[in-house]
């Protein structure tokens, strides 16, 4: 087995576990979402496998993912083009992936529409970015820091996918945020590798979810703790950012 096809192989089999786990836990429904690794070292042309377009994400195999060059056509392993036309088609929103390939140098990117990182991204889409603040989970996207603070881009959701994707790699900045949300739509997260970019999606998740509970219980909705924190655990900054305060 060529140096390739071993990469090929093991990209294969994270991403297929991946998919099944994001799958239960409800984060790939509808066929939304999409993945990807990248089987090319990095400074060489990009060579990628990318989940099928318009599969149900319960029942991926390895036979639901494509491998594109970098301009996302699909090839064989041996780098030929597929002349086949069963072959399936690579996600839509490859061209999204590539470009954050290519602006990150990272090793897999991960993709996906759930509620909870679409009603932050919609409740805070005029803020442009959602901060969070002294957070145990932080640590899930490698941030030790103490009292770390990370600002998470937001951007809005464009029809035309090469005008997304321009928009995505445009606000990312911060090489300690692997991530990107887009209004109305889903969250992007990458990583150098697939176990990386799973966590990374992992704490996302965690974050959001936390964040909107928090302003449930704010809301009264709960009842709030004795003496919790003077009731602010969400607190609107100056410039009108929210941050969650205290982890
Ligand atoms: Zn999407």
């Amino acid at each position: 087995m060529t140096m390739a096809h071993q990469a090929i192989d093991q990209a294969l089999t994270a991403l297929v576990e991946i998919t099944a786990g994001f799958a239960r836990r409800g984060w790939l429904l509808a066929t939304s979402g999409n993945l990807s690794v990248r089987v090319s070292a990095s400074g060489e042309p990009l060579l990628l496998l990318v989940s099928a377009s318009g599969r149900d994400k319960e029942s991926m195999t390895a036979a639901d993912f494509v491998l594109v060059d970098e301009s996302l056509q699909p090839v064989e392993s041996g780098l030929q083009p597929v002349v086949s036309q069963i072959k399936p088609c690579p996600s839509a929103e490859s061209v999204i992936h590539a470009r954050i390939y290519q602006a990150t140098g990272c090793g897999c990117v991960l993709h996906v529409h759930t509620v909870w990182n679409n009603l932050i991204a919609e409740r805070l889409s005029s803020y442009g970015e959602v901060v969070f603040q002294d957070l145990e989970m932080l640590k899930g996207l490698d941030i030790w820091e103490e009292a770390a603070e990370i600002r998470v881009p937001i951007v809005e959701n464009l029809f035309h996918l090469p005008a997304l994707a321009d928009a995505v790699v445009a606000r990312i900045a911060d090489p300690r945020v692997p991530g990107v949300l887009i209004q109305r739509h889903g969250l992007y997260a990458w990583g150098a590798n697939p176990f990386e970019a799973k966590r990374h999606v992992e704490a996302f998740e965690f974050m959001w979810e936390y964040l909107f509970r928090w302003w449930s219980v704010e809301a009264g909705f709960v009842p709030a703790q004795k003496g919790d924190r003077k009731g602010r655990p969400y607190e609107p900054t100056e410039a009108g950012q929210g941050s969650i305060v205290g982890g």
